[in-house]
């Protein structure tokens, strides 16, 4: 197969030497980059297949690879390293012996370099975006808007490396100072998942290596391109070898091989409720501090007073978003009586005027699942809701398109005691549940084990700070769908996770307090 699509590339009309030069490279290192991928490139050096270690790229150590497919069409993208624990330990290993020096870098000399890559990232904006709609489906347009929001996190952490501050505490003895310092924490391993192959790296890599942290990161099996092309801007952006390492494969093993290393010190992991829960566990044995960005349940509640215009752009935007597959994407729209049917109508028809297919293609704004289990798991909640009462008022199957194209679907008649109320749905299908008061709203919306983001819909100010405090959730937007910003605190309550990534707050999970006590200043 390598040699079949070489001889595409060799023989095809966009043909350059730097092309064949890279792709005679990534045959003799055992990789198979399609033609595809490539082509679309501006600079096709971004596209790697290989891991990160110490600063070098490299394969697998047995050789071994997996494919990264296109979801839109099937096709094999890349073949890239399949790594496990032998790769994990010598980059966990490479992340320590550099942690020594890059913490000692003082804060300015470390933002130098953030601010580099953050340049890099927004230079090669376009490239990093086909690469993501490449791999992970959504439409180019919102592929674009993450590389710009993935990489503001690089830009603001590179500013507030310079604003970590300790503290000078009164003392209670005369002759004492007491002081309080600030220090990184250590190795960082870091676990993320395929819906923000962007963002969900550099929320997490800006503020542990501007606080002086060095970082292995996983990303997910079905998004490793993007995160490779940004670790190889990181690399041009001089960031030392060994400081950020990039490893994907077996998740497990390297999951475990991050657990199980005295030199990690840190997790950090955006993914599912339950590897959240798994790595949590496994962190007791060495006690490492945690932090996790888990699933949500996102309640969307209009009230009957709420701005119906503004009430159906918030909803349409908190739901569709990505296909629906953000962990705060509402997956649960509560609308009161008054204003259902006026709701309902509006709704249905903005959703009607989405676009699904590939996100390559002009005004596309609903691209495929990520794979067959998601079209799968959007399947069983829906049927679960059919056979307990709940009506198909849109969509409600599988596209023509067929691959993992779902239809943008509208259920009503839905209650809280459906599976589609309880799960994360994590696609295009906006379930419509009617309420009679606030104090029912505010009870179905808190009447499930996640709490990530809420919101709500009203004119009503004295309502909206009411419900805004009595919900049980880490982030509330009020008359807003999109609310992720990276000077703003992001995360959840309740199994929807621990810590907060993003803004000042997010460099607390990379520092820890040291108390120093100075003693017996008195004249000598
Ligand atoms: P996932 O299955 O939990 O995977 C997340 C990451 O964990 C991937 O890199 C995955 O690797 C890895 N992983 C899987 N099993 C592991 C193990 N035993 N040990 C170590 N790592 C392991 O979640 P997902 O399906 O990718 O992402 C969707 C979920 O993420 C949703 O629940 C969503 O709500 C949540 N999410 C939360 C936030 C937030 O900020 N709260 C943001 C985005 C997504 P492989 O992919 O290689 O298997």
């Amino acid at each position: 197969m390598a040699t079949a699509l070489y001889r595409v590339i060799l023989h095809g009309s966009k043909t350059s030497s730097y092309t064949r030069f890279l792709c005679r490279r990534m045959m003799s290192v055992g990789s198979v980059v399609s033609e595809d991928a490539i082509s679309r490139l501006r600079d096709s050096g971004l596209l790697k297949t290989q891991g990160l270690i110490n600063g070098d790229w490299i394969d697998a150590y047995d050789g071994k690879t997996f494919e990264v497919q296109n979801p839109a069409t099937g096709s094999v993208l890349a073949n890239v390293a399949c790594m496990g624990n032998r790769e994990t330990a010598d980059a966990i290993s490479s992340a320590s012996k550099t942690f020594s020096s890059w913490s000692k870098l003082t804060a300015g000399e470390r933002s130098k370099y953030l601010r580099k890559w953050y340049d890099l990232l927004i230079d090669h904006k376009e490239d990093l975006a086909i690469l993501m709609t490449l791999e992970q489906g959504k439409p180019l347009k919102e592929a674009l808007g993450e590389i710009s929001y993935g990489a503001s996190f690089i830009e603001f952490f590179a500013e507030e490396s310079k604003r970590i501050y300790g503290d000078i505490i009164s003392p209670t003895i005369a002759d004492r100072r007491l002081f309080v310092l600030r220090q990184p924490i250590g190795v960082v391993g870091a676990i993320t998942p395929w819906n923000f192959p962007l963002a969900m790296i550099t929320r997490k890599v800006g503020p542990a290596l501007a606080s002086g942290c060095t970082v292995v990161v996983k990303p997910s099996e079905f998004t490793p391109l993007t995160a490779l092309a940004a670790s190889e801007l990181a690399l041009q952006a001089g960031i030392p070898a060994g400081a950020f390492n990039v490893v994907m494969g077996n998740a497990s093993e390297i999951g475990d091989s991050m657990l199980e290393s005295p030199q990690v010190k840190k997790i950090t992991f955006t993914g599912s409720t339950a590897v959240g829960k798994k790595l949590m566990a496994g962190s007791a044995n060495t006690v490492k501090k945690v932090s996790l960005e888990l699933g949500g349940n996102a309640p969307c509640i209009v009230f009957d007073d709420a701005e119906i215009d503004i009430a159906v752009k918030g909803s349409l935007a908190a739901k569709f978003r990505n296909s629906g597959q953000t962990c705060v994407c509402a997956n649960r729209i509560l609308v009161q009586e008054g204003i259902y049917e006026k709701f309902a109508n509006a709704f249905i028809k903005a959703v009607q005027d989405l676009k699904v297919g590939n996100g390559l293609m002009e005004g596309i704004s609903q691209g495929p699942l990520i794979n067959e289990n998601s079209v799968q798991k959007a399947e069983r909640l829906v049927n679960d809701a059919l056979s307990k009462g709940a009506k198909v008022m849109l969509g409600g199957k599988r596209h023509n398109l067929g691959m993992t194209f779902y239809e943008p679907t509208v259920l009503c008649n839905v209650d809280n005691d459906m599976l589609i109320s309880r799960e994360e749905v994590f696609g295009p299908v906006a379930p419509l549940l009617s309420f009679k008061t606030e104090e029912d709203a505010i009870r179905i919306a808190n009447d499930t084990s996640a709490g990530l983001a809420a919101y709500i819909f009203t004119t009503s100010m004295p309502r909206s700070w009411r419900v805004s405090e009595a919900l049980e959730y880490g982030m509330v937007g009020i008359n807003e769908g999109i609310i992720s910003t990276e000077v703003a605190p992001f995360g959840g309550v309740k199994q929807s996770g621990l810590g907060r990534e993003g803004s000042r707050y997010g460099l607390d999970e990379y520092l820890e307090m040291k108390y120093i006590c100075l003693g017996n200043i008195k004249d000598a």
